[in-house]
């Protein structure tokens, strides 16, 4: 009888948990599809992450504060929803795999002159005055920063974040890999800034730029965090909360969207798998559990620090929240940022996690404002923020983050960790 049970009970556990992985990979995949584009502000693509959220919640019968799982504010920023055509000489880029172009760039068409700076022809201020002495309002400065030693040339380098102090149409600069961001597309330069591999570069060095950009700034773009929970059992009116980011960076150009599969489709279907499970009478949890979807984390954490700011219940009612940022790996463990401040709730994960032998590490870090945990920290909200740890997927905001190439190593062991520490 007895052994029966634990069968009974381990072929359970065994399927319950296979559902959860399978749901958490339909979502990923889901999020990450083409039709998703990249959850950014091209065609729509946050809105129609926001609302396949909805959706899911719906189904779950999560309840809302107020009428709707929706949050919406506003903001703005730039795009680049159409062409997007770069040609060094006669040879055409490949968008995303040879370059990227800085959201802060504005739109451009015309064939211009390159002008290529390098240790070569940069040594000193004498070379800086007189490259400073041109007129290089019709030229794309090719910057490569290798083997440049002298300090004076180095430290006026550095001053061209964000200013035009060549008076050119662009900057080109080098990188061995290709990481874009959205954050500098809430204002608009007066230069181009484009960003190439190494690769390219050792293959061509161009003396002609040939470059086509379609840009669009999108005023008073609407937004949407998704919100809902469940309520406790025991203690409805004080809450465990688990968030993440559901935004990634969109597209760039009409060909190519960066998918986010780690970044962070994996932590939103994470975020969705617990929802799931707590939705169901039989998890009812003994505190309520409220899981927030932020939009806009990519520009600048926009989405949590909206919600912090307007928050559907009062933030004094929040036990613990608990961000999932980045989960698709694990075979080194996990990080758990905040650590160091609420080392009682730390040290009952690392607890929890030797017993169970879930994960190799449950690794102590202070704090860090780099994920939407920060803005209810800053605001006296315990909260801790988890990422995944490992090498067996490294993309990290560029095309290549795709759901085929995240293995979710230890989904299931990251998730029922969760599901101990709620419990315990
Ligand atoms: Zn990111």
């Amino acid at each position: 009888m007895k052994n029966i049970l634990l069968f009974i009970s381990i072929f359970f556990a065994f399927n319950a948990n296979s559902q959860d992985t399978i749901y958490a990979r339909r979502m990923l995949d889901s999020l990450t599809s083409p039709n998703f584009n990249g959850r950014g502000y091209v065609n729509e693509g946050n809105k129609t992450a926001a609302y396949f959220l909805d959706n899911e919640f719906a189904k779950m019968k999560l309840s809302k504060f107020g009428s709707s799982f929706m949050q919406p504010y506003y903001k703005s920023i730039n795009t680049f929803p159409g062409k997007m055509d770069i040609i060094f000489d006669k040879i055409k880029l490949k968008a995303g795999v040879d370059y990227l172009v800085s959201l802060s760039s504005p739109a451009i068409k015309g064939e211009f002159k390159v002008v290529i700076l390098d240790s070569t022809n940069l040594n000193s201020q004498k070379d800086i005055d007189k490259i400073l002495s041109k007129n290089n309002e019709d030229k794309f400065i090719l910057i490569d920063k290798k083997g440049i030693k002298d300090t004076i040339v180095t430290k006026f380098l550095e001053s061209f974040k964000g200013e035009n102090k060549l008076k050119a149409k662009g900057y080109i600069y080098i990188n061995d890999k290709l990481t874009w961001g959205a954050s500098d597309g809430v204002s608009v330069n007066d230069f181009v800034k484009i960003t190439i591999t190494r690769d390219l570069f050792s293959s061509i060095k161009p003396k002609k730029i040939t470059i086509e950009i379609e840009a669009t700034f999108e005023d008073g773009y609407r937004l949407y965090n998704i919100v809902g929970y469940v309520k406790g059992k025991t203690n409805p009116d004080s809450f465990y909360v688990f968030t993440a980011h559901y935004d990634h960076l969109g597209r760039m150009g009409k060909d190519i969207y960066f998918p986010g599969a780690n970044d962070n489709a994996s932590g939103t279907s994470m975020v969705l798998d617990l929802a799931k499970y707590y939705s169901k009478p039989e998890n009812q949890p003994e505190y309520s559990i409220a899981f927030i979807l932020f939009t806009g984390e990519e520009c600048g954490l926009w989405g949590s620090e909206y919600y912090s700011s307007h928050p559907l219940f009062a933030l004094s009612k929040i036990k613990f929240l608990i961000n999932l940022d980045m989960v698709g790996t694990g075979s080194e463990g996990i990080t758990v940022v905040n650590a160091s401040t609420y080392k009682q709730q730390y040290e009952k994960m690392v607890e929890l996690n030797k017993k169970s032998n879930y994960l190799k590490a449950v690794v102590e870090r202070g704090e860090s404002c780099n994920s939407d945990h920060c803005p209810f920290y800053q605001k006296g909200v315990k909260s801790i923020f988890i990422y995944a740890m490992g090498g067996e997927d490294t993309e990290y905001h560029n095309i290549f983050d795709t759901s085929a190439k995240l293995p979710f190593t230890k989904y299931s062991e990251i998730f029922k960790l969760l599901l101990d520490y709620i419990k315990n």
